[in-house]
């Protein structure tokens, strides 16, 4: 394990039979209206970010860690229908600790977001301003 590797602690829930950082947003099935980054349960920042790798044939796996107290979670999961791999992030970069993730966790948030955004045609929120 490097140095890295050393300041990454699994998820605990916070209260005994309380969810993990995992718990709450992977295991679960992922509400489709989460916006990232989202609040950590064990810390209460909101600094949890969220990544699904889809390896074809039903297989995946996700991620789930908060880069403010670096509580993480990894499995098997299932990847949601409207998820779509992140272009340039390849399976060799990928680690169950989510050190190269972090690095690049504002391009994860934004394809999430993104992706989100684009998944269901939503009522118009409001009109866009300073356009007469
Ligand atoms: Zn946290």
């Amino acid at each position: 394990m490097n140095d890295e590797e050393k300041k990454w602690h699994d998820s605990e829930p916070v209260v005994p039979g309380g969810e993990s950082i995992f718990g709450v947003y992977c295991q679960q099935g992922v509400c489709p209206t989460l916006r990232l980054p989202a609040k950590c349960p064990e810390c209460g920042q909101v600094a949890v970010h969220m990544f699904y790798y889809d390896f074809g044939r039903g297989r995946g796996g996700g991620w789930a860690w908060c880069s403010s107290c670096y509580g993480w979670g990894h499995g098997s999961a299932f990847i949601p229908k409207w998820w779509t791999n992140v272009p340039g992030i390849t399976e060799d970069m990928l680690t169950a600790t989510p050190v190269y993730l972090d690095d690049v966790r504002d391009s994860i948030d934004e394809h999430w977001n993104d992706l989100l955004d684009h998944m269901v045609s939503l009522p118009p929120v409001d009109s866009p301003v300073g356009m007469n």
